[in-house]
Parts: structure tokens; sequence; C-alpha cells
């Protein structure tokens, strides 16, 4: 079972000013001085005097064009987070891609691109480069920080070594973080304080974890994360483990793939190939898609039962490449679970949620601590044209305990 939490997704009510507005911020429309204060608790005082400081930092910006006519005054001004300026570099290591992302403060993807590489191997030089190119793309851009996320127990990787190496690389912060811990943060984010109780996220696509993320007063913390790379899903296909019918083997995107090929429905060993052969009208890749999505929906169905959450949340592109067979992931977990009924949500983020879960993870200390990270003189010319080091402080990389 997941151990104690770890990793704080939203510190509600005991953050600092700062944080509390700009978590705000993130989940609604533009807000003027009044709603904020009425939705953080914190006292006028308060917001009068951090929001202007948010403004010159460049985190946010006032939106006089959403004044009503007729209104007068400062306090009426509502105010956003400032989206078109800063971002976060986000670095995302699976089994057999990488993705390198910029996202801007709000946590949308503005960039990204997913680079195949040999499973096991990250090179710290190449990613940089290509957030080099990305940045230079973009040049009106000012980077942050950078977050690296992957399933770090499924890769054969030291993720001390390679936030170490990024860093160097990239002269930024560097985070680093479990990539479904980061994701359910992100998913959190958006979704707000809905209400207290335990939203369980399962994540699949070659690998498959699962965390908690606990809400109380509007903290809310993230589990350890668990693997479930060898978790049961009712197949009789062997497994390097000794077992037969793990995930991995069974349900996993890469076994998938090669399944395909071997069976003729795609014409390389890839989940996308199949996916393509389903979408032309190939009855038999949709029914080998339709099956892969039952064992997923049995296997939500038992990580729900083992942890009996308020809500459960399905993430990953096993879950949502496939469009047609969603209904089948619904229909197994609804025919497996022995609680009472529940409807499981599937993510917004689709094929973005690696870059999402990389962003996320960078983005943390930016709300945590927005005076910490934001430039010292913000209205300064940009950052060099490679995007990297602004030599501004001395830069280290962070390491989120969540594993
Ligand atoms: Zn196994």
């Amino acid at each position: 079972m997941p151990a104690s939490p770890r990793l704080v997704v939203a510190r509600g009510h005991e953050a600092p000013a700062a944080t509390q507005i700009l978590e705000a911020l993130r989940r609604a429309a533009p807000r003027t001085r009044d709603h904020l204060t009425r939705s953080t608790g914190l006292s006028v005082a308060t917001v009068a005097r951090v929001v202007p400081r948010l403004v010159e930092a460049g985190l946010v910006r006032e939106r006089p064009d959403l004044v009503p006519a007729g209104v007068a005054g400062r306090p009426s001004v509502p105010v956003e987070l400032d989206v078109s300026r800063f971002v976060v570099v986000g670095v995302h290591v699976g089994l057999a891609a990488t993705t390198v992302s910029l996202s801007d403060l709000s946590g949308r993807v503005v960039a990204s691109r997913e680079r195949a590489h040999t499973p096991g191997r990250f090179d710290a030089t190449e990613t940089a480069s290509a957030v080099a190119q990305m940045l230079r793309s973009l040049p009106q851009r000012v980077p942050l920080g950078a977050g690296l996320v992957g399933p770090w127990p499924d890769l054969s990787l030291d993720r001390e070594e390679a936030a170490a190496r990024l860093h160097e690389e990239l002269g930024l912060d560097v985070v680093s973080a479990h990539h479904l811990s980061a994701a359910a943060s992100a998913d959190h984010a958006l979704r707000g304080h809905e209400r207290d109780g335990v939203t369980l996220y399962v994540y699949a696509r070659s690998t498959a974890s699962f965390v908690l993320v606990s809400e109380h007063e509007s903290r809310a913390e993230v589990s350890h994360p668990v693997r479930l790379t060898h978790f049961p899903v009712d197949d009789d296909v062997p497994c390097e483990c000794g077992a037969r019918g793990c995930f991995a083997v069974a349900a996993g995107d890469q076994a998938v793939g090669a399944r395909a090929l071997g069976d003729r429905l795609a014409s390389r060993a890839d989940v996308a190939a199949l996916v393509a052969s389903a979408e032309s009208g190939d009855r038999a890749a949709d029914g080998a898609l339709r099956q892969r999505a039952r064992s997923l929906g049995r296997m939500a169905a038992r990580v729900r039962d083992m942890v009996d959450p308020d809500r459960l949340v399905l993430l990953g592109q096993a879950f949502t490449r496939y469009r047609p067979a969603v209904t089948e992931v619904t229909r197994a977990f609804a025919a497996t679970t022995r609680l009472p009924a529940i409807e499981p949500v599937f993510t917004q983020f689709g094929p973005s949620i690696q870059a999402v879960a990389a962003g996320a993870a960078a983005l943390r200390p930016v709300y945590d601590d927005p005076w910490g990270v934001v430039p010292l003189v913000p209205s300064d010319p940009l950052v060099p044209p490679a995007g990297v080091a602004t030599e501004r402080r001395e830069s280290t990389h962070v390491l989120v305990n969540d594993h």
C-alpha cells in the first residue's frame, strides 16, 4: 500500500500569500482583488500589497479592458496569470521516447516534441540542444526552470544523475519527480479543490502505476507512486518476471505493438500503427485494442477496490488513444469492481500528458516561491538566444522525494 504522502500539490491556506493568489488565478478566469480576497481568505491589505508585486514580476497582468463600463478604481481591475512571457522547460523520459516541451505559467504546453530513444538511455546534451532550439524559435519566452519526469522505477537510469546532467547542460534549476505524481498534480491544479477526500490516479502506457491525491481543507498531497508493471491483468502471456499476464506483457504499449506485428494487424511493432489500422477500419485491429481496453478496465477496478478512493481518474495513452475503446474500459471497470458504482474520469491531457507532467514538476518551485524564481529585474531584455543559463544566481537541481 502507498506510503504516507510526500509531494504537496497545493498548500491551501498554509501557503504564502503570493502562492495562494497564483494558485487561485491558475484555476480561474480573470479575478478582481475582491474576488481574490474572498476565494483565498487573505486580507484586503495583503491582496492589495501582493498583487502589484506579482504584476511587477511579470507573473500576473492587469486586464483593464475587462472593467465594466462606469466602474472606476484599481481594485475593480481584474488580474490574471501573465502567460505571455515566462515558460518552464519540461523533459519526460519514457521507456521508448523522450519528450521535450515548454509550458506557460498556467501549465499549458506551448511547444512539445517527442523523439524515440534507446530504452534506458538519456542523452542530456541532445535534450538540452532540443530545448535551446525550441527556445530560439520562441524568442519572447523566458525560461524559469526545468522539470525532469519519468517512470523512474521502470527505467534503468539513475534519476539523480540524469537531473544533475540536465542541470549542467541547461544551466537552469531542475526539479525531478515521478511522472505520475507530476501528472496528478497538474490534473489537480486544473480541477481545483473539488471536495475533501481521496482521488486515485491510474496511469497506463508502456508502464503502469497509480498514486493517490488526498485533499483536506484545500491542501492536497500526492502519495508514493506504486508500480503496476507486473500487476496481473487476466492474460496468459508469460512475463520475464516468471509470472503470467502481467500488465507489461499483456497490455503495455510495447507488448501490444509487438503482438500486433506478429499477428499482422500492423505494419510495424508500434501501438500507433495498430491504432492507425483500427482507425482505417481494420476490425481485427479494433478487436485487439478493445481487448486491451477491457484488460485495463479490469486492472483499474481491482486497484480501485484495494484503495477505495472517492474519485477515480484514468490517464495515459493506453486509456485514451483509441477513442472507440474508451467505453470498453468503462464497461469492464463497472463489471469488475465490487464496490458501489463510480464513474471513472479520463484526463483531458490526451497525447500531451508527458509534456504536461514535466511542466507541472517544473512549475512547482514557481508556485511555491515565486520571488525566488523570477529574474531579479524582470523588465530586462531577454535571455541569450540559446535560451540557456541566465547567470542571475546559483542554480541547483531539486529531487522531489516521492519514491
Ligand atoms: Zn511480470
